[in-house]
């Protein structure tokens, strides 16, 4: 054996083999090496393989039950179309307006070309039959990379749309539908208040009272994201009269409506949110939503948005996932890529099973509401179990960036920031359990 692995020292690359001395002593490495057994050499051999060829390993995938392929065409074109947008024109400058807590006005124009409501509200302001699955597709992917962006598209498509659509009369629909739909108005939506979140329902301060041919608005909201650059705010108010909640569509540029940027969030900071005063506010009856008349329409504007939000929650998830697995293939720590430890692999899993349970449980539920059989029991426990998850996948996430992860250039730490509001709009955490909670139990435990 001594023999033969000195006949093979002389068959290496002189040059190579001086390298080599340099960092070991040759004769005693060899003479370690000649004692090994088979099986041991094998092993030795696998493994300098493994650390010297190039390692082939495959590009994430955040679609691991492969939902596309449930999809229609025309709903895959669209995934592939949105990605691409978000990649290409959002990716590369989001994390600077989110530093400033500015929205980039230039993407709404882009969003216009993108024409991506079309695929939601036909030309009457009717939902398309799958509707919510294709709301659901085009959020997820906007969240993927950034969930400011997909925020917005969920003021103007989802609440201040559906607004429109379930309060609004015949002739109200056909005038705002078109103009809300290609972009040529934004819109804000005006529910929560400084003093009342959650108890909106039962403790709204805002208040409104016919007067002559028109209506004159009081009080303010809070958080209304959008309303800094609205064209119109949907606004909320109770009636002095009947005591039932109405809604308005509050021109921008109304008098005696004031809004002020709210500063100094931790999360979504390229949504600008809104601080809206209302002082004597007055606006015609024809900007009263004519079909909501009661709390009622409220809710159930809420409860077709909600899902919404879910969708939100499951793209953060994905877009978090996707990015911490792209880092760990190509992060090295000991010399290999800390995806090859067993505790990075086992966190990198616990963030798929996460989100490959979000999009399935959304996915269904956005078609129990494309035919209208969808409860807000239903839609609650959506956004309660995905908002969950996705902060859990974040976390998870930022922790495998080690220190970068707190550094926006990664990403992560945006998407980390933006699930703490995910988890808390459109009804907290607590306020979705209590939903289901009441539907499965059957007892109301709000108070
Ligand atoms: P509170 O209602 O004060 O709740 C505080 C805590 O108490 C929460 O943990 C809550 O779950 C808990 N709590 C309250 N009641 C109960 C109870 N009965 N049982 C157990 N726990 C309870 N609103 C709009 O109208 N338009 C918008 O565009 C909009 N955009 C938003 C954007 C962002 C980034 C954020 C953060 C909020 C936005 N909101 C918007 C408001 C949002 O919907 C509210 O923040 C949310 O409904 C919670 O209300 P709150 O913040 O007043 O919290």
């Amino acid at each position: 054996m001594a023999t033969k692995l000195d006949d093979l020292a002389k068959q290496i690359d002189p040059r190579k083999l001086a390298e080599l001395a340099d960092k070991v002593d040759i004769d005693a490495l060899l003479e370690r090496v000649s004692r090994l057994d088979a099986d041991t050499l094998q092993s030795l051999m696998r493994t300098l393989q493994k650390q010297t060829e190039p390692l082939d390993m495959p590009a994430p995938d955040g679609d691991f039950y492969a939902i596309a392929d449930t999809l229609s065409d025309e709903q895959r074109e669209l995934q592939r179309r949105v990605r691409d947008f978000m990649e290409t024109e959002v990716a590369p400058i989001i994390n600077d307006y989110w530093s400033r807590d500015t929205f980039p006005q230039q993407l709404i124009a882009q969003f216009r070309d993108l024409d991506l409501v079309r695929h939601i509200y036909d030309e009457r302001g009717e939902r398309r039959p799958d509707a919510s699955v294709t709301e659901g597709i085009i959020t997820m992917e906007m969240a993927r990379v950034d969930v400011s962006t997909a925020t917005f598209f969920g003021v103007q498509s989802g609440l201040v749309m559906a607004s429109v659509a379930v309060g609004g009369s015949d002739e109200q629909k056909r005038a705002w539908i078109p103009k809300l739909r290609d972009l040529e108005q934004i819109g804000a939506f005006g529910l929560t208040e400084p003093e009342v979140g959650s108890a909106i329902s039962k403790g709204m301060q805002t208040r409104c009272r016919r007067d002559d041919d028109g209506w004159v608005l009081n009080g303010e909201k809070y958080w209304i994201g959008n309303a800094t650059f609205a064209d119109v705010i949907v606004v909320w108010a109770k009636d002095e009269d009947d005591g039932q909640v109405k809604g308005f569509l509050v021109p921008g540029q109304a008098e005696g409506l004031r809004v002020e940027k709210i500063t100094g969030k931790i999360a979504l900071r390229a949504v600008e949110n809104g601080h809206v005063f209302l002082d004597n506010c007055r606006v015609d009856d024809s900007a009263r939503l004519a079909n909501a008349d009661s709390f009622r329409q409220t809710s159930d504007v809420l409860r077709m948005t909600r899902a919404g939000v879910a969708w939100q929650a499951v793209g953060a998830a994905m877009g978090a996932y996707e990015k911490t697995l792209a880092y760990t293939q190509s992060r090295q720590q000991f010399k290999r890529p800390i995806a090859n430890f067993q505790l990075v692999q086992e966190k990198l899993v616990r963030m798929l099973g996460n989100v490959t349970a979000m999009q399935t449980m959304c996915l269904r539920l956005s078609r129990l509401q494309d035919a209208g059989r969808m409860s807000d029991a239903q839609a609650s426990l959506a956004k309660v179990f995905a908002a969950q998850k996705c902060r859990e996948t974040v976390a998870l996430g930022r922790e495998l960036h080690g220190g970068k992860g707190i550094l926006l250039e990664t990403d992560i730490a945006r998407l980390f920031s933006d699930a703490e509001a995910i988890y808390s709009y459109e009804g907290t955490h607590e306020i979705n359990s209590l939903v289901v909670g009441r539907a499965i139990t059957g007892l109301g435990a709000f108070v």
